[in-house]
């Protein structure tokens, strides 16, 4: 630390991001990447013509992805904000909307970074403790006096509310911005997007992350009313107007519009998930009820850390948390097939290892 740092960044405890190893014989799945690469589109759409315009500044209103985005979701082009990763659309929203007097609350057990952007932002956390079976619940969050954001399926236990309860959220809380972060929602739940003809405090931050495989691109977005919009754009324009790059904005254009590509590999998503949950159910593990593209599993023989240090060792790297009350649990991105079926095998000779 040095003597310039400001005062307030002193206690300030970053985001700690799952491990990024510079090897390859690994099995990575533990930050809940896809598996499955980006759209055909997206590689022919990258090629020398495009990358010889990189002296060139990209589109700071990244005009013909923001169409895309919008043709999609059929929405209005000032319904939507794009940011770098959805982690900036996050911080721009704390920029806009918190101060030191208002507060946030949010799930205790979520997307860690939501505490680290209350404390770098400087607004009040509250987290909100999960039920004793690991759910958000909804009731927790009605008739609030400060700015909520759940993570919509949750993250890290994948598990997603219903609709009707996210509406009660909404009803309960006219007066307080309702943030529904979406970043697994192709994976199973239902997105709140009808709700924005309804609600105009409802904003939903989404990525090209997970569903769209473009984590390596940075591009998330945010949907909401076309005043929540303007704020988040009058947040960017002062920060970093060019925050996408050229590349990254073919990129996710060309994936949006690839609708075929994204509902196969979402699916083969889905259906490896169902599998590999039913297989590691029956080596006796406890799999919390999974909307996403990881699973939240717990042995009842090994504990989080035993099991997350045994697959390491078997070059296989999940994401263990040492929390509680989830540290015997770890997460497990679905990989393909042959990734959970190797996964399974390593499971097997760890657990036999254990009874001996
Ligand atoms: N929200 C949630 C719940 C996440 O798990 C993540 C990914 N770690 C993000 C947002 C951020 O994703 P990105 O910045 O890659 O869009």
């Amino acid at each position: 630390m040095s003597r310039f740092l400001k005062k307030q960044y002193e206690s300030l405890e970053p985001y700690t991001p799952g491990e990024q190893p510079k090897v390859d014989n690994l099995i990575k799945l533990n930050t809940n990447e896809n598996p499955y690469g980006p759209s055909p589109r997206v590689l022919k759409a990258i090629n020398q013509a495009q990358v010889s315009k990189l002296m060139l500044y990209p589109d700071p209103e990244a005009a013909e992805l923001v169409s895309a985005i919008a043709e999609y979701y059929g929405l209005d082009r000032d319904q939507v904000m794009v940011g770098n990763g959805s982690d900036e659309v996050l911080a721009f929203s704390f920029m806009a909307f918190q101060n030191e007097e208002s507060k946030f609350y949010f799930p205790e057990i979520s997307y860690g970074f939501y505490k680290v952007y209350a404390d770098i932002f400087q607004t009040r956390a509250n987290p909100v403790p999960l039920t004793e079976d690991l759910r958000v619940n909804p009731e927790d969050y009605k008739n609030l006096d400060g700015t909520i954001i759940i993570a919509n399926p949750n993250a890290p236990t994948g598990i997603a509310l219903e609709l009707e309860e996210i509406e009660g959220i909404l009803e309960s809380n006219r007066s307080n911005l309702v943030i529904i972060d979406e970043a697994y929602i192709d994976f199973g739940a239902k997105s709140c997007v009808p709700f924005l003809q309804k609600y105009d405090n409802l904003l939903i931050v989404q990525t090209f992350s997970k569903s769209r495989s473009l984590a390596g691109s940075r591009v998330g977005f945010a949907l909401g009313s076309k005043a929540l919009i303007e704020d988040l754009n009058r947040i960017k324009f002062s920060f970093n107007p060019y925050n996408l790059n050229r590349l990254s904005i073919l990129a996710a254009k060309e994936a949006v519009r690839d609708d075929a590509y994204f509902q196969e590999t979402r699916k083969k998503i889905i259906n490896t998930r169902r599998s590999f949950t039913e297989k590691l159910e029956a080596l006796g593990f406890t799999v919390l009820p999974s909307s996403a593209n990881f699973v939240f599993a717990k042995s009842g023989q090994l504990s989080g850390k035993e099991y997350f240090t045994g697959l390491r060792k078997k070059n296989i790297i999940v994401r263990h948390f040492e929390k509680e009350p989830i540290s015997d649990f770890v997460r497990i991105t679905i990989g393909r097939d042959e990734d959970m079926e190797a996964l399974l095998e390593a499971t097997r000779e760890l657990l036999e290892r254990k009874a001996k």
